[in-house]
């Protein structure tokens, strides 16, 4: 049995950082990992989305490089090449957060980590983790703190079923090997958003169907507006108040058949893949929860400012316990997780200082409360708009 002063479940962004963190304040420390460290954010969300994103861009530019007096040769791309060199970005991050964890001696324990029933009062925390060498068995890490850091996966809606072929989510789409001519995005969120962008620019035929009456529906409204006019400008189809019946989609050979109903018609849409982008569920099962007093409340697990659960001996951080399910929030929190455990109080977060970004083109970012918001709060709100066409960067970069 290991012993140290806390251990976390699941080595994403939330739950490394807290590691080294708490590895910072003198704490011996274990973080378990059943996949790879890094999670999402690193292997299936924001460096490879965006290591993608960058290559579009770079495609984009150089078609266009006539437009700033640069002439180029014939302008093409290798898909193939494209995803090889996403793949060494997110190896290479890898890499150095392996380094990160053995400059801080953090015990990093790989495999499935199940929560046990505690017996020792000095270290209730234990899991008990299905190490990856069958022959070694199981090994147990015992702890005075526990931090569940355990993520999220992506969600589907009710009944449609993703076949990791004709039906992706997203994390299927970051291994596509050759690109779709044609794909129905469903959910005009963030995610949804900057697929729809990285595909039209990659040639893609994109439609979006989204069931909120915007795109982007957490951004400013004008935000929304404006990306839903950019993007009908470079041909991708953007329909909101998209209710999509899941019950119409067909499967075949030539492609997907969905239908959705569109103020109050029923419309077909066809393509060669469908994209589901409705958001992410919460990792809250199949790791013992139920011995601990934590609760989970609508998916999440409830934790209070300083992110202790309902069990003092077990916090939990990042898209586990919902809210903004972002990397840099999941980072704060575990920080925070850490020096609170450590007898530190650090100012609570403000949610609504949190910066968040879509990187599609054009990227748009926001800050603090939007207008709706605002006004939903009692503010007396006074608007400034300034637009691209008086901004010298926005003109010098061709937007
Ligand atoms: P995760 O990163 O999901 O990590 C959880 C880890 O726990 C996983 O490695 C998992 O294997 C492990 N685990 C779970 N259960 C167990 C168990 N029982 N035993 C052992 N290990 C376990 N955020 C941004 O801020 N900017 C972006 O640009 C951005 N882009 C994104 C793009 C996409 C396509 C997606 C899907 C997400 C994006 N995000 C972005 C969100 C970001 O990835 C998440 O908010 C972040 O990864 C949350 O970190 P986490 O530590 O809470 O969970």
């Amino acid at each position: 049995m290991k012993i140290v002063d806390v251990v976390i479940l699941g080595g994403g962004t939330g739950g490394y950082v807290a590691a080294i963190r708490a590895s910072q304040l003198g704490l011996k420390v274990a973080l378990i990992e059943k996949a790879k460290l890094g999670g999402t954010c690193l292997h299936a969300g924001c460096i490879p989305s965006k290591a993608l994103l960058r290559s579009a861009e770079v495609y984009h530019t150089l078609k266009n490089a006539g437009n700033f007096g640069v002439t180029s040769g014939e302008v093409g791309f290798d898909f193939a090449k494209v995803m090889e060199r996403k793949n060494s970005v997110v190896n290479q991050l890898h890499k150095g957060i392996q380094q990160l964890m053995k400059s801080g001696d953090i015990a990093v324990v790989e495999g499935h980590g199940t929560i046990l029933k505690p017996v020792d009062e000095e270290n209730p925390v234990r899991i008990e983790v299905a190490v990856d060498d069958p022959a070694s068995g199981t090994e147990v890490v015992a702890a005075k703190y526990g931090i569940i850091a355990t993520g999220s996966r992506p969600k589907s809606l009710a009944g449609l079923v993703v076949d990791g072929r004709q039906v992706i989510t997203s994390d299927e789409a970051l291994q596509l090997e050759v690109l779709p001519q044609s794909m129905i995005i469903i959910g005009g969120g963030v995610i949804g958003i900057e697929w729809a962008s990285l595909l039209a620019d990659f040639g893609v035929e994109v439609t979006v169907l989204e069931y909120a009456d915007r795109i982007i529906p957490t951004e400013d409204v004008d935000i929304s507006k404006e990306m839903l006019r950019l993007m009908k400008k470079r041909r991708i189809k953007a329909v909101t108040g998209a209710k999509v019946l899941v019950e119409t989609l067909e499967k075949t050979a030539d492609g997907v058949f969905i239908s959705a109903e569109v103020k109050g018609r029923i419309v077909t849409y066809t393509a060669e893949q469908v994209l589901v982008s409705v958001g992410r569920s919460a990792v809250t099962e199949g790791f013992g929860i139920e011995e601990t007093n934590a609760v989970v409340e609508k998916g999440f697990i409830q934790v209070n400012e300083f992110y202790q659960t309902n069990d003092p001996h077990f916090y939990a951080i990042g898209d586990v316990i919902g809210g903004l399910q972002l990397a840099h929030v999941a980072s704060h929190e575990g920080i925070t997780a850490a020096e609170h455990l450590a007898g530190q109080k650090r100012p609570i977060m403000n949610a609504d200082l949190v910066p968040k970004c879509i990187y599609s083109r054009p990227e748009c970012a926001n800050v603090g409360l939007t207008e709706e918001a605002a006004i939903a709060k009692g503010h007396q709100v006074e608007c400034g708009k300034f637009f691209f066409r008086a901004i010298g960067k926005a003109l010098v970069y061709g937007d």
